[in-house]
């Protein structure tokens, strides 16, 4: 390896040297990779083949050619690869550096369709208020039997709205708390059966029995109260909602084997109609529903889920979804002792 060759194989993002010749003199691990092959000795337009990059390593050879920087754009099975190339002629040819955006640019989208996602749900409880206050103030003036029904119907969207900004809010604390770890230890069990104290009139109102096993005993493990009752409120309660054709919920605490050895482990299981495979993955993702119309008659705002796998990742815990179709759903959570 000559100086130029060690210098680029030392840097840890993609880099190209190209020599007077047009030949690559030099292509590092990164650039490989990213190429499919090494390209060393061979024509750089073999291998750099988009157009704007060919063009402006051609401009790069010129005689005092500025630094340019253009985009390089892969097509994946998935999603396409996007890197800005910066080309900076040097005297031995000129250098090609890749930086990757795509992760970048994939925020950027998230960022996009979280706002779009944000105001999709707004606008359709808030137009529902604003048609309401259209007929409570002209056709429906006088008529105080459909004034009640109106104010019944926009007080349920107005909670909506609320319900849907305190998730937002719970969001993004949870999310910016996400690095710091709870350290003060609680108890689980006595979290969980005031968990089910707590939503067991919920449950028999709609004819489903909340079960609790293993919570005798004290299980302690360093957590955030409030976080850890948001997150058997949530699994509880969603397996009351979307699982209750069962009839029963079952809540366990007890051990199991994760990633760190022994864990906390509490179980959620439900006997209903159960969660088909191909939205299992998918499931916390924000406003992710499998029966949006259901979710949102239920009251839900579609975050629920996407709260709870944040709250457990802050506690380097896991969450695992497992369902069979027609015979209920289990949602693990499986905790750090120490
Ligand atoms: P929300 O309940 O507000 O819609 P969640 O994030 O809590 O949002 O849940 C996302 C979706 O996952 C729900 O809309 C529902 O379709 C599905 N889901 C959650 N828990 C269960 C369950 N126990 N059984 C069946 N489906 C469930």
């Amino acid at each position: 390896m000559d100086d130029s060759q060690q210098l680029i194989a030392a840097l840890p993002v993609p880099v190209v040297l190209i020599g007077r010749d047009e030949r690559v003199a030099a292509a590092n691990a990164p650039a490989v990779a990213l190429l499919g092959a090494d390209p060393t000795g061979r024509h750089h337009g073999l291998t750099l083949r988009q157009p704007a990059l060919l063009e402006a390593i051609g401009r790069a050879m010129q005689p005092g050619a500025p630094t340019v920087e253009v985009r390089h754009v892969i097509p994946g099975p998935s999603s396409e690869v996007v890197h800005r190339v910066t080309v900076t002629p040097v005297p031995q040819g000129v250098v090609c550096t890749f930086l990757d955006l795509s992760e970048q640019e994939q925020i950027g989208q998230m960022r996009r369709d979280f706002v779009a996602n944000v105001s999709h749900e707004l606008r359709t409880p808030l137009t529902a208020l604003l048609g309401f206050i259209e007929t409570l103030r002209g056709p429906a003036r006088e008529d105080a039997a459909a004034r009640d029904r109106f104010l019944g119907i926009m007080a349920r969207e107005a909670e909506r709205m609320n319900r849907l900004v305190r998730d937002l809010l719970q969001l993004s604390r949870v999310e910016a708390q996400e690095r710091v770890r709870p350290t003060e230890p609680i108890d689980l069990a006595a979290a969980l059966r005031a968990s089910v104290l707590a939503l067991r009139p919920m449950a028999e109102e709609q004819g489903v029995s909340i079960e609790v096993a293993g919570a005798d005993h004290p299980l302690e493990v360093p957590a955030d109260p409030d976080q850890i009752t948001q997150v058997l409120n949530n699994l509880i309660e969603n397996a009351v909602k979307y699982g209750g054709a069962g009839g029963r919920v079952l809540a366990t605490l007890g051990r199991g084997q994760g990633p760190r050895g022994s864990m906390a482990k509490i179980e959620v299981r439900d006997f209903g109609e159960g969660i088909d495979q191909i939205h299992l993955g998918r499931l916390t993702e924000r406003f992710y529903r499998v029966d949006g119309h259901r979710s949102r008659e239920k009251g839900g705002t579609g975050l629920g889920l996407a709260i709870v796998k944040h709250i457990v990742n802050r506690h380097r815990g896991r969450l695992t979804i497992e369902s069979r179709p027609g015979q209920g759903s289990t949602f693990t959570i499986l905790l750090p002792e120490s």
